[in-house]
């Protein structure tokens, strides 16, 4: 069962073998779209507006518990990860509960993914505002942002998504605790309330779902929070005040992310990261473009570089970075830590009830997300492993399913879309090139700018290309990375590439709309082959 590691140390198949989906052999006809599925019209109603609408439903009937359990699955926590395992459970016919000590929604929808883009989006929309002379629209008058109404702005829209979370669980009949769950055994968890009232809750089987939380990691001499000026991104998504400086540690998702939002706001920012590239996670040419282009924006980006350590000045931080042989003193108003979370698992009485811990969170045995407690599974960001709300959301799907079913079916990881929200957006799935070459494999890569696209420069969304990754041998796809604009929603041509195992001849054989920025997806696939007609 051990397999070539890839990024994430889990398993690929074995990399010289046959691609499943190659136009060179006949196929499977379930593959092929049909008429139906080919004309299907799409309608993509904004989320807000539609959980916003949702009427209460009418609460479902409980199922039976099994035996003398009170329900057959508990799921502790009730982030992406937990919330969906929840309802599908429940979905299934299971009689379900869910624990939450906090929000629903958890870090993503309360202190991550959706906050964060919700800023994201007002920051983008100043620019596009202030510079739509470009376009010939004309404003008048003085642009800025109202902080205030942008951060009540995003904080409307938590709170749409977890009271969204809340319908849902009526609607599919799953039980809220709200409380810190503890296991007393291994079908036996206490769930410890705010005015400390205890209650026993039996299940048969459990999902440990109670994802990260952020950590100051140690700088010698920086001390406090957000009194202090010190930010992590929990202090970055509540921020009162837009800081004149900041030094953002760390040229991560979140660390850029921020990076673009306060730079657009006015404060002049500083990433530091240590690797040679910003978004180290991903295939080079990316994050070399990255810093390319927020530097242009005016984000000073020091790569390859650490911060040693802070001093307290009257106004805020003296950082001192090191980069090479020599130490800068940058002086600004605030510290935001973008790297640094830790799994919520103390005060559990995991290892009692058989839940084996590495150093990054609770052990699974397998993909199929058991823990060591036969009864027990884990996903989403407590098991240490991709820290990515959809990744959560699927492991939980599976472990559910996996539970209730009696079934042992492994989550696959080959087609993870890896995206990150700066303007412009980066996006990626499966091997980079270093990967694919440090796999074994020849590689064909093909490349092509968005610069030449008619859309791209109709919509003034130049920057950035499409890279990907073939195996040379068989044509698979091995990987597709992208920056530019619109490019987050452009990834799951390729995730769905890799998800099928589709071959080159496949890509460039498949019929893209002009005029889109998916032009270049094709272009690129078109270049791996050695024939781009735009390049
Ligand atoms: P969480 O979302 O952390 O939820 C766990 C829940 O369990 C929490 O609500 C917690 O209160 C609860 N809990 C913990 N212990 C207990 C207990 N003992 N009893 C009861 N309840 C408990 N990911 C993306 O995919 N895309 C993004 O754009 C993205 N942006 C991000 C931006 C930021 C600023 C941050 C910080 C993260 C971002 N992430 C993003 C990561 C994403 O938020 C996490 O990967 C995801 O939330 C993990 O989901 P989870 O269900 O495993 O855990």
């Amino acid at each position: 069962m051990t397999e070539t590691p890839n990024r994430y140390n889990l398993s690929r198949r074995d990399p010289h073998s046959k691609p499943l989906l190659s136009m060179t052999e006949p196929q499977n006809s379930d593959l092929e779209p049909t008429a139906l599925t080919a004309n299907a019209p799409t309608v993509v109603p904004s989320i807000i507006e539609d959980i916003a609408s949702i009427s209460m439903p009418q609460e479902q009937p409980e199922p039976m518990p099994s035996e003398n359990f009170d329900y057959d699955v508990v799921v502790i926590g009730a982030g992406p990860g937990g919330y969906v395992a929840a309802i599908r459970a429940a979905q299934l016919g299971g009689k379900v509960a869910c624990v939450e000590k906090e929000y629903l929604g958890g870090t993503c929808l309360n202190v991550g993914c959706i906050p964060s883009k919700a800023m994201i989006a007002s920051v983008e929309r100043l620019q596009h505002v202030m510079h739509a002379d470009k376009l010939g629209v004309k404003v008048e008058g003085k642009v800025s942002m109202d902080f205030e109404a942008m951060m009540t702005r995003k904080e409307k829209i938590v709170q749409i998504q977890r009271g969204g979370v809340g319908t849902l669980f009526k609607k599919n009949g799953v039980t809220h605790f709200e409380g810190f769950a503890s296991f007393v055994d291994q079908n036996t968890i206490e769930v410890t309330d705010k005015d400390k009232k205890k209650t026993k809750v039996r299940a048969r089987y459990f999902v440990l779902a109670m994802g990260s939380s952020v950590i100051h990691i140690p700088v010698p001499g920086l001390t406090g929070g957000r009194e202090n000026d010190v930010w992590t991104s929990d202090e970055a998504v509540s921020a009162h005040k837009i800081p004149k400086s900041m030094l953002i540690l760390g040229g991560g998702a979140v660390g850029v992310e921020f990076g673009y939002v306060f730079n657009g706001l006015g404060s002049k920012v500083t990433v530091i990261e240590m690797m040679p590239n910003l978004i180290p996670m991903m295939d080079t040419d990316l994050g070399v473009e990255l810093g390319k282009l927020l530097s242009r924006q005016g984000i000073v980006v020091k790569t390859g570089a650490t911060l040693d350590k802070c001093e307290k000045s009257k106004t805020g931080w003296k950082c001192h970075v090191k980069k090479g042989g020599e130490t800068e003193v940058i002086e600004v108003e605030t510290v935001l830590l973008g790297v640094g979370r830790k799994a919520n698992t103390d005060g559990m009485n995991l290892e009692k009830v058989g839940v084996k811990m590495h150093r990054r969170g609770v052990e699974v045995a397998d993909d199929t997300m058991r823990t060591h407690a036969p009864n027990i599974y884990a996903i989403g960001d407590v098991t240490g492993r991709i820290q990515l709300a959809h990744v959560a959301s699927h492991e939980g799907i599976r472990a559910v399913t996996n539970a209730l079913k009696g079934e042992s079916r492994l989550v696959d990881y080959k087609a993870v879309p890896n995206c990150v929200y700066t303007v412009p957006e980066v996006s990626s799935v499966g091997l980079s090139q270093s990967e694919a070459e440090a796999q074994g494999y020849e590689v064909s890569v093909g490349k092509f700018n968005f610069r030449p696209l008619g859309k791209a420069m109709a919509s003034t969304e130049q920057d950035g290309f499409v890279k990907v990754v073939c195996d040379k041998k068989y044509g698979e796809v091995l990987g597709v990375h992208m920056i530019g604009a619109h490019v987050t929603d452009m990834i799951h041509e390729g995730v769905v590439a890799i998800k099928l195992e589709a071959t080159l001849d496949y890509m460039v054989d498949t019929i893209h709309a002009h005029p889109t920025m998916s032009e270049a997806v094709l272009e690129a696939f078109e270049d791996a082959d050695g024939h781009a007609i735009h390049k």
